[in-house]
């Protein structure tokens, strides 16, 4: 069995402790992970501080060149990383065609297009003030060394959307992916780092507390963070011993609203994939529909000709749309929300009952008759289950959305586009968007707000999340 292995100050590091990878899909070892020690986590945050400076002198358009020709890499090397998402994270190569189903082929394209963008990005020196006595200009400056915590549903995307705009604004990186899913993330740092000087992208592996010894790190500048709430707290409190500030994108549990002149043939299938993206193990995906009662059977009706009909099963399998949960806890979570909601009086439409046999696989589920308080309502599934709720009006279905401790994403969906507008302002949530759910943009900020955490990524606000400002004053 193979040993894959971290990458730090440009070596290949094994441990002598590793633990084994699992296919979701198939129960099978797919190869052994080393589990950093303490004194490895310290190497590769001795050798990202190292590098750092020389890094941060380097001419933008040196970095910004040489973070192109990593996008390049991960080009020339699609097939093999889509191959490691399917296998080791579940989600299938492409289903139906990889413009259409967001599988693992979409997510390994989704990396190029997170690294040109922030290459291309600029960010030029702001003048806050000038008269005839002073001129101050502010200057982006990168923190220095960023430690990122990953998780496991979208593993190598969200690994780049950590690292890229890292060491395009001049810092430089140690990550730990997540435990469930780090083989494919050590194997596009290892080849990616080809392009890269050494030190300046690192990995470290393992359980938690691998991660706690990362974050707490006096050497660390900066931590970028995406995963539970739980965590992220744990998180937020190590980073604050050392004054070391936090990106935080956590979990959520997004509100999609129908409005009562809302199309439900024409938008089921935008809601389909706004719930039910790689399984629903996605941060922003929709977790709970809120339906008005003109709309409601048709709705149910269509989303469940659309749940019924997509193929399950091994994603290496062309063809297939859905795979398997990523990991027991999250199909254990899954299962235990569903019995709660048939105990609290849901219906099951389609979908309820585990399908057995090898894998984690859960059918694609979907329960009516629950309301705001009911377990699968309230509580993130982060699985293949929504819960549809009917609503009389809109005001209710407002406060609905509102009423949770979490605010990542949302969406109104209506034919008339100003009339959602004014319900998506009074959306507690990072994102609303409308008539679509989920759809990220690498140019348009993301993040949440209340538990969902807190900091933005993508786009030119992403990049000045990691970096901060200095301020050149100069009399005249
Ligand atoms: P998790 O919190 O269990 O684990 C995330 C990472 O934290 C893992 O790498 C884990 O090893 C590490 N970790 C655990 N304890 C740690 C500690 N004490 N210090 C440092 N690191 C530690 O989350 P998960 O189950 O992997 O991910 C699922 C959750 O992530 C869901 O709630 C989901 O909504 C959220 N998520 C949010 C976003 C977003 O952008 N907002 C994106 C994807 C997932």
């Amino acid at each position: 069995m193979t040993t894959y292995l971290n990458t730090s100050n440009g070596q290949s590091v094994g441990s002598d402790k590793t633990f084994a990878s699992i296919n979701p899909a198939t129960g099978e070892t797919l190869g052994n992970v080393p589990i950093s020690s303490r004194q490895q986590v310290a190497d590769a945050i001795a050798a990202a501080r190292a590098a750092q400076p020389a890094w941060a002198a380097r001419p933008d358009a040196e970095r910004k060149a040489l973070m192109m020709k990593v996008a390049e890499i991960i080009k020339a090397n699609d097939a093999y990383l889509a191959d490691w998402v399917t296998r080791e994270q579940g989600k299938p190569l492409g289903g139906v065609g990889p413009d259409q189903v967001p599988g693992a082929r979409f997510e390994v394209w989704g990396c190029e297009v997170w690294t040109q963008v922030p290459a291309s990005l600029d960010m030029p020196m702001e003048v806050a003030f000038e008269d005839e006595t002073r001129r101050d200009e502010v200057h982006r400056k990168p923190y220095g060394v960023i430690a990122a915590i990953a998780p496991w549903n979208w593993p190598l995307l969200i690994a780049i959307w950590q690292i890229i705009p890292s060491i395009r604004a001049g810092n430089t990186v140690v990550i730990k992916p997540s435990e469930y899913t780090s083989i494919g993330t050590l194997e596009m740092v290892r080849l990616i780092s080809e392009a890269l000087p050494k030190g300046v992208v690192n990995t470290v592996s393992g359980p938690g507390e691998v991660g706690s010894w990362l974050v707490s790190d006096p050497g660390i500048n900066k931590v970028m963070f995406t995963g539970s709430a739980r965590t992220g707290a744990k998180v937020a409190e190590a980073a604050a011993k050392n004054v070391v500030p936090v990106t935080l994108e956590l979990g959520g549990n997004d509100a999609a609203i129908m409005l009562p002149d809302a199309d439900p043939k024409a938008m089921a299938m935008g809601l389909f994939w706004g719930a039910f993206i790689n399984m629903g193990q996605t941060c922003a995906a929709a977790k709970r529909l809120y339906v008005p009662e003109s709309l409601f059977e048709p709705t149910v009706q269509a989303l469940k000709e659309l749940a019924q009909a997509m193929p399950m099963g091994n994603g290496l399998e062309e063809g297939m749309v859905m795979g398997p949960i990523q990991n027991k806890m999250q199909y254990d979570k899954v299962v235990d929300l569903v019995e709660s909601a048939k105990a609290q009086g849901g219906n099951v439409v389609c979908g309820g009952t585990p399908r057995g046999g090898a894998g984690y696989f859960y059918p694609l589920t979907l329960v009516t008759g629950l309301k705001d308080g009911d377990r699968l309502v309230d509580e993130e599934q982060f699985g293949p289950v929504l819960p549809i709720i009917r609503y009389r009006d809109v005001e209710e279905a407002i406060a609905s959305a509102n009423r949770l401790d979490v605010g990542l994403g949302a969406s109104v969906w209506s034919t008339d586009v100003e009339k959602a507008k004014q319900v998506a302002s009074r959306i507690q949530a990072g994102t609303v968007w409308i008539n679509q759910h989920g759809m990220i943009h690498p140019m348009v900020p993301f993040g949440g707000v209340k538990g969902s955490g807190y900091g933005v990524e993508f786009g030119l606000d992403g990049l000045k999340a990691v970096t901060q400002p200095q301020v050149i004053s100069i009399k005249k």
